[in-house]
């Protein structure tokens, strides 16, 4: 089976600074993969690369048939792949109803749409004209998971969705997994949680310093070979 998206000797670099050397990954259809990694292994440089925040070169970012690497961000949204960012980047004017409005833009058809983002998390129907600030950190992150959702990808891209919140909330988004794969999109999810990314993913790599030091089936990696390859020890 081809890969949905694949990305062959990708490096990236902020002026002179090499922060991705060579990065070979892939992902199928309807996979769950997790990217892991200390602070700075260039887990957010490599989502950058793949979503067109950071320009990499033509070919070395395939996804489905055509090359992507470079293209603009719009674009790449309006082919199919999808940004959960860190830190979640609300507007914060606008209300939750609104925020997810904004996801739509791509108009790609698909299943996801107001009512079933709502019907995926009630508490954003219930708190629909709420501004999005007034929300709980746990309730801003299904916010920006259902915007992204808006846009009907085929790949969804979640960048540390679990960072500062209780693991309570992190479970309950967790928990929404297998409704958001049940169609057969594809998620990569960059976690620096260990335990909480070999739990969801089917497929795990792990990056230290700009390079994948590991890459396996998440529940046949071992605890030391993870700790040698996230840690280097
Ligand atoms: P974190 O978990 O802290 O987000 P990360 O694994 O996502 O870390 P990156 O943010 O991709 O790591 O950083 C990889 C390397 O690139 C680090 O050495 C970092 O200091 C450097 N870097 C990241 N962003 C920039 C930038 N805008 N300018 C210069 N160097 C950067």
């Amino acid at each position: 089976m081809s890969a949905l998206l694949k990305t062959n000797d990708l490096t990236a670099f902020y002026g002179d600074f090499q922060a991705l050397f060579g990065v070979d990954f892939e992902i199928h259809a309807g996979e769950t993969i997790a990217v892991i990694g200390a602070n700075g292994a260039g887990k957010s440089t490599f989502l950058k690369s793949i979503t067109g925040l950071l320009k990499a070169s033509k070919d070395a970012v395939q996804f489905g048939s055509e090359p992507i690497g470079g293209m603009a961000p719009g674009k790449i949204v309006k082919r199919g792949i999808a940004m959960v960012p860190e830190g979640r980047r609300l507007f914060p004017s606008l209300s939750v109803e609104e925020n997810l409005l904004i996801g739509g833009y791509a108009k790609r058809p698909g299943p996801w749409n107001l009512q079933t983002v709502c019907k995926l998390f009630p508490i954003l129907k219930e708190r629909r004209n709420s501004p999005s600030t007034a929300l709980s950190g746990g309730q801003q992150q299904m916010v920006a998971i259902g915007r992204a959702l808006m846009s009907n990808p085929t790949l969804l891209i979640c960048d540390e969705i679990s960072l500062g919140l209780a693991p309570i909330v992190v479970k309950e988004i967790y928990d929404a997994m297998p409704s958001i794969t049940a169609g057969g999109l594809s998620v990569i999810v960059v976690e620096q949680d260990v335990g909480t990314a070999k739990q969801v993913s089917n497929r795990l790599y792990c990056m230290q310093e700009g390079k994948i030091s590991l890459t396996g089936k998440s529940d046949q990696l071992t605890h030391d070979q993870l700790s040698k390859a996230y840690f280097g020890i």
